[in-house]
C-alpha cells in the first residue's frame, strides 16, 4: 500500500495523532508539574513521531514538537526573553549511539580525537541566572526556550544560589544556565509533611522541585529545599570565553556557584563508557536523582563551530539510562497541579 495516497492519508492521521497526544502530555509535565504518563511511555511516543518525520519530511511542520523546546510559559509570571536560547539535548540510549555521536562529531571536527567533558544529566529543571556586574539581577526558566518565566523571587530563596558573585571582577553580563532540583531526602520529607497535612504528593523529586519554583508566592517555595547545579552559559559580556566547558565549570566554582563534581574529561567511545557505567552503578547511592550523563565537546570553540539544530546542541548528547519507572507509579498517586 506504501505510495498511495490512501497510506499517505494514514500516515499524515498518525502523525496528527501522535503530535496532539504529546502535546498534551507536555501540557500537563512542563505547564502544570504533573506528568500524566511515565517518561518512557512519553519518549516512545516521541521517538515514533520523529521516525515518521524523518521518514516522510513533508509531514514536518514547524509547530511539531520534535522541532520546538518545552512547553509554553504560564501567563501568570512575567515573560522573560531569553536572548541566548535555552535548548533541549539530543538523546541516545546505546552504546551505538554514543559512538555514532563521537565519530560524527570527530568528523565534523576535522577527524581530529574529541576531548569530550561528561556530566551527570540531572532529573531537575533548567533555569537561567542573569547577573549584572556580579549581582543577581534576573533568574527565568526555560520556558519553549526563547521566552521563559521570570522566577527571581524564587530562586532567591535558594540558598547555595549567591545573590553576589565572589569575584572581584565580575563580568557585564553573565548567564548562567544550571538545573534547579530536590535532593531526594528533601522530596520524601517533602511528601511526608504534604501527607500529615492532607495535601497531594508529588509525583518524583523533579515535578516537585519545578511545582515548588513556579509559585506565585515565594514564602512556599522557602519552604521547600531547593539545590541549584551550573551546566552552562547563555550570554556572557565584558570577559573572554574560558577556552574549555571545564574551566567554564571551574570559574563558576570560584565565583561561589554549585556545580557537581561527579565530572571527568574523556575521550573515545572507553572513556564515554567508562564514565556512563561507572555513574550507572552508582546511580541510587547519589543523593539527587539522575536520568543519563551528558556529554559536551570540552573546547568551547570546537561547540560553537558544530552550533545548534533545532532543538538542541549538536555538540552534546544526553546518554539515558534505560527506563526504569512502570506506568502506576505515574498513575497510582495523585499528584498535584
Ligand atoms: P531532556 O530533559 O531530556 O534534556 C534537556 C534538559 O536536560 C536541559 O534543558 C537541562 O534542563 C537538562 N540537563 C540536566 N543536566 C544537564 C547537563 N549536565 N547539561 C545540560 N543540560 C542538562 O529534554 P527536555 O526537552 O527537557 O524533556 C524531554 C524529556 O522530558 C523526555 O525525555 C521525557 O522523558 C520528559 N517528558 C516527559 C513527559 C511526560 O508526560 N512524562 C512530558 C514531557 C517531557
Amino acid at each position: 500500500l506504501f505510495g498511495t495516497d490512501e497510506s499517505r492519508g494514514d500516515l499524515k492521521e498518525r502523525a496528527k495523532r501522535l503530535r496532539d497526544e504529546i502535546e498534551r502530555y507536555n501540557y500537563a509535565y512542563y505547564v502544570q508539574d504533573a506528568p500524566v504518563v511515565p517518561d518512557s511511555e512519553y519518549d516512545r511516543l516521541f521517538a515514533e513521531l520523529q521516525e515518521l518525520e524523518a521518514a516522510h519530511p513533508e509531514l514536518v511542520s514547524e509547530d511539531s514538537p520534535t522541532q520546538r523546546v518545552g512547553g509554553t510559559p504560564l501567563a501568570q509570571f512575567e515573560k522573560v526573553e531569553h536572548k541566548v536560547p535555552m535548548l533541549s539535548l539530543q538523546n541516545g540510549l546505546s552504546e551505538e549511539d554514543v559512538e555514532a555521536f563521537d565519530q560524527r562529531i570527530s568528523e565534523e571536527l576535522g577527524g581530529i580525537k574529541v576531548d569530550y567533558e561528561a556530566e551527570l544529566k540531572f532529573d531537575g529543571l533548567a533555569v537561567s541566572l542573569r547577573y549584572e556586574k556580579g549581582l543577581l539581577v534576573q533568574a527565568a526558566t526555560r520556558g519553549d526556550g526563547t521566552f521563559g518565566e521570570n522566577i527571581t523571587a524564587n530562586v532567591r530563596t535558594i540558598h547555595s544560589i549567591p545573590l553576589r558573585l565572589s569575584d572581584l571582577a565580575p563580568p557585564e553580563v553573565l548567564e548562567i544556565r544550571g538545573e534547579v532540583l530536590m535532593f531526594k531526602k528533601d522530596f520524601h520529607d517533602l511528601n511526608k509533611r504534604q501527607r500529615e497535612n492532607g495535601q497531594k504528593e508529588f509525583v518524583n523529586p523533579r515535578n516537585a522541585a519545578a511545582g515548588s519554583l513556579r509559585q506565585l508566592d515565594s514564602q512556599i517555595t522557602a519552604s521547600r529545599r531547593l539545590r541549584f547545579f551550573a551546566y552552562g552559559l547563555g550570554e556572557l559580556i565584558g570577559v573572554p570565553l574560558p577556552s574549555t566547558q571545564g574551566q567554564l565549570l571551574e570559574w563558576f566554582v570560584k565565583m561561589g556557584i554549585p556545580v557537581c563534581e561527579e565530572r571527568k574529561v574523556v575521550h573515545g567511545l572507553k572513556g564515554l563508557m567508562g564514565f556512563f557505567h561507572d555513574i550507572e552503578t552508582r546511580r541510587d547511592t547519589l543523593p539527587y536523582e539522575i536520568d543519563g550523563v551528558v556529554y559536551k565537546v570540552n573546547q568551547l570553540s570546537g561547540q560553537q563551530k558544530l552550533g545548534f539544530i533545532s532543538r538542541a546542541p549538536r555538540f552534546a548528547l544526553a546518554h539515558k539510562f534505560p527506563a526504569q519507572e512502570v506506568l502506576t507509579e505515574v498513575t497510582g498517586i495523585d499528584v498535584q497541579v
